[in-house]
């Protein structure tokens, strides 16, 4: 375990952190509750922002659908001015990316590593990816089949609400924003209570690029002010990423509403060890981790049910135990920490409450099921494998979202598929094996919307999302593109 380097003063940014990013301006807050994010490192509290209210969502969706409203603003603005736009945001969010990696690691106990890697990075990414594209999404006019022509044409769909959780929070917004504007919607982002700091950073970045007034608004605060702009009547499309639950009422608003939206949820994915799997943790000990433990296991697609041949079954338990119990534990701002603390206290005591099952149950520990020792503040858990248990545990069944991996045996590669589609989630997942036809097979078999062959990383070119519980609809790749865009035929 590490020792505690968090720092006492946050880049923040310049702008006063009590007010809200709405409109163009950073403006006075209708209420005066405070969102005061606690450190998972320390327990201390590190900062405070405006709790929103309905009264702030109402004033935001107004300035986005003014934005919206007047063609002149950006909806009708053409392709490539936008895409100068969706440039200078992403250079000024460059700017920043030491200080968007610090915030997101200091709020919610990402590795400062990992956050350097993929929250200082992907947003800007992002942005330059769909500046591109939709840059060189031409006319698109077909001969028609009962003669004339027909142009169809790509229009934005409208005032977008942009609800974000908290595990990554800025590639997760980003996810939303960069295909929205450059397709020429405007967007109300409600950032996750837990992730607010580095929400206020992008405000001032949007401010510093130069985006029209009411193109993007921040609007900070929980689940009430997040069904609030769900159901909001100026809203044209939602998008949302965060739980199975919560996305489930989204769903039922939006369906009464005939309400556009797009769901990334849950997962409960399968990490599929073949019986020629390279197990070396020399060679695959990043792959591994990015699949199956990144970010203290507070990822959506990681492949925590982990899927062994019988044939090696105490092979794999030992390689996986071997890993989890390598892995550097600490303050998540420490460079050298591979896995931080879980986001809040009582995260933690879910994750604990799932570990106390899987004992229940009968699983057996091959290494963690605890906190570190020698740590009196933080959230911490060890990263923890389970052995002995098979896919009709709770554990093997429920997402935890922490660091706890489970071990089941299978008898052959249909035995495994089956078992990896036994779940009422289907988003990520990995097939591990020296036959990249074989994993291939496997791997179209299995009922998911994302999986990776001896590594995983969600790709910015593809199309990312679940089956299932695990959602609806696609982010990423030009399919996120279309997802902002209505789909009008000119007959001419
Ligand atoms: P959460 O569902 O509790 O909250 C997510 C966001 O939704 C927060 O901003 C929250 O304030 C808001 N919210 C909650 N209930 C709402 C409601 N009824 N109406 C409107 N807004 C509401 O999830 P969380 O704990 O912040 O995040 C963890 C969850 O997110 C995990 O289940 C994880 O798998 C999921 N997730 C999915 C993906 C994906 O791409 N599929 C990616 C990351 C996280």
């Amino acid at each position: 375990m590490s020792t505690a380097t968090t720092q006492n003063t946050l880049p923040t940014g310049d702008k006063p952190l009590d007010s809200l990013f709405i409109g163009g301006e950073w403006v006075v807050p209708q209420g005066t509750g405070q969102i005061t994010v606690i450190s998972p490192n320390t327990g201390d509290p590190i900062g405070a922002v405006p709790d929103g209210t309905a009264g702030d969502i109402d004033a935001a969706v107004r300035a986005a659908r003014a934005a919206f409203d007047d063609p002149r603003i950006w909806s009708g603005l053409p392709a490539a001015q936008r895409a100068a736009h969706l440039r200078r945001f992403a250079d000024e969010i460059d700017a920043r990316k030491d200080d968007f990696a610090t915030l997101v690691s200091a709020q919610n106990g990402m590795p400062i590593g990992v956050a350097a890697q993929l929250e200082a990075v992907y947003p800007a990414t992002l942005l330059r990816y769909y500046a591109d594209l939709v840059e060189a999404q031409g006319p698109d006019v077909r001969d028609g089949m009962f003669g004339g022509k027909v142009d169809v044409r790509r229009e934005p769909i409208g005032v977008v609400g942009a609800i974000v959780p908290w595990n990554f929070p800025q590639t997760l917004a980003a996810f939303k924003f960069a295909p929205a504007l450059a397709a020429g919607c405007t967007l109300v982002i409600k950032p996750s209570p837990e992730t607010v700091l580095d929400s206020h950073l992008l405000a001032e970045a949007a401010e510093a690029a130069g985006l029209p007034a009411g193109v993007i608004n921040i609007v900070p605060g929980g689940r009430e002010v997040g069904a609030y702009l769900v159901s909001h009547p100026d809203i044209d499309k939602v998008a949302f990423t965060g739980s199975t639950a919560a996305g489930t009422s989204i769903a039922e608003t939006c369906g009464r509403l005939l309400r556009p939206v797009t769901l990334e949820l849950g997962g409960k994915s399968a990490t599929i060890v073949l019986d020629d799997a390279e197990l070396d943790l020399a060679t695959i000990g990043n792959e591994l981790f990015v699949a199956t433990l990144a970010n203290n296991g507070q990822t959506c697609f990681l492949g925590t049910r982990v899927l062994a041949p019988r044939s090696r079954y105490d092979e794999v338990v030992d390689v996986l135990t071997a890993f989890a119990s390598s892995m550097q534990i600490g303050d998540s701002l420490d460079a050298t920490t591979q896995i931080g603390p879980m986001a809040s206290e009582r995260h933690r005591e879910r994750v604990e409450g799932y570990i106390s099952k899987g004992r229940a149950e009968g699983g057996r520990i091959t290494t963690g099921g605890g906190r570190p020792s020698g740590v009196d503040a933080g959230w911490f858990v060890q990263p923890t494998v389970f052995a002995g248990l098979d896919n009709s545990a709770t554990i093997a069944r429920e997402e935890i979202f922490g660091p706890v991996l489970t071990v089941i045996g299978y008898e052959d590669d249909a035995d495994a598929v089956a078992i990896a589609n036994d779940s009422e989630f289907g988003l990520g997942g990995t097939v591990w094996s020296s036959n990249e036809d074989r994993a291939r097979a496997v791997a179209a078999a299995v009922r998911t919307g994302t999986i990776g062959i001896n590594r995983y990383i969600p790709d910015p070119v593809a199309p990312f999302g679940g089956v299932k519980h695990s959602g609806m609809g696609r982010e990423l790749g030009p399919e996120g593109l279309a997802a902002y865009q209505n789909l009008k035929s000119v007959y001419c």
